[in-house]
């Protein structure tokens, strides 16, 4: 496992999959009932901006750190509120030095009757979640593989939950390992909410995936793509793309507003782009 989110963290890829979550999370606030959320590949839960890792890359300047100081309209903005307040609140002063990953802005925007299950594989970086968490009986970590979890933790007793499924798309058949352990999953807890990201590399890792959603009769699946140049298998990541399962119905709504927005924000040439797709229907 070499793969370290500590160089990649806040960049264009974190901005759309942290985006998205924040109001995945707020949708299931609506109801007063419980829910649980399972983030499969958690990393180490916040990310120091200052540390060696993210300065030797310097991809969260491409990232969170326009978002946050570029204007925007207010309705962009209130959409993208209940992300950015958590960012806003862990950097009280004027400069960003701390960045919020999945499971720092899923604990911040839980009530307390909310739960939060986090696996991570990397022994090290699982040593770093575990100890960010510790004593917080509403999260619990576990240092397993994460398409393990998908079998071992749905249905959520809550009955209500959101499942965030982030690899570190190391290996040439993630794309295969995710479609198998999310068909899998949703056959356990065909109502939950699936959220899946992934980098806009392999387009044929990304068809079989779809296919593979398809074939399983899975129904209602959200395609979101931001994309802010042209990217392919050799070049640095320009883009990435969500596959949401049973999305609120406010979701596509909510990004044909924020996704223009950030590929104005954050393009690097004129073949940036976004999309909104149902790929499958209810
Ligand atoms: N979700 C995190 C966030 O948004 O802050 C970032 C996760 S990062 C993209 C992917 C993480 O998955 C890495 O920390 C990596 O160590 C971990 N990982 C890789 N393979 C894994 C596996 N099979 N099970 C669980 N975690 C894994």
């Amino acid at each position: 496992m070499n793969y370290r989110h500590a160089y990649h963290a806040g960049n264009i890829g974190d901005v759309l999959k942290h985006a998205v979550l924040a109001r995945l999370i707020v949708y299931l606030q609506r109801k007063d009932k419980a829910f649980r959320i399972i983030d499969t590949h958690a990393g180490i839960g916040a990310y120091d901006l200052t540390s060696e890792e993210t300065q030797k890359t310097g991809e969260w300047l491409d990232g969170i750190a326009k978002v946050i100081s570029t204007p925007m309209p207010d309705d962009v903005a209130a959409l993208l509120a209940p992300w950015l307040d958590v960012v806003r609140a862990n950097n009280p002063g004027k400069d960003l030095k701390l960045y919020p990953g999945s499971p720092a802005l899923a604990r911040k925007l839980m009530r307390p009757v909310d739960r939060l299950t986090l696996t991570e594989l990397h022994p090290a970086d699982f040593d770093t979640l575990s100890k960010r968490f510790a004593g917080d009986h509403q999260v619990k970590t576990i240092h397993l593989d994460g398409w393990l979890a998908l079998g071992s933790f749905l249905p959520p007793k809550e009955k209500r939950g959101l499942i965030i499924i982030d690899p570190a798309f190391e290996e040439i058949d993630e794309f295969d390992r995710m479609a198998s352990a999310v068909i899998k999953g949703w056959r356990k807890f065909s109502t939950g909410t699936y959220a899946c990201w992934y980098p806009l590399k392999d387009r044929y890792g990304l068809r079989r995936f779809d296919e593979a959603l398809k074939d399983a009769g899975v129904k209602d699946v959200l395609t979101l793509e931001l994309s802010l140049g042209k990217s392919g298998p050799d070049t640095a990541m320009l883009g990435s793309g969500m596959t949401i399962i049973n999305p609120p119905y406010t979701l596509a709504e909510e990004m044909r507003t924020v996704l223009p927005w950030l590929r104005d924000c954050l393009r690097k040439g004129s073949e940036a782009s976004w999309s909104v797709d149902q790929l499958i229907a209810e």
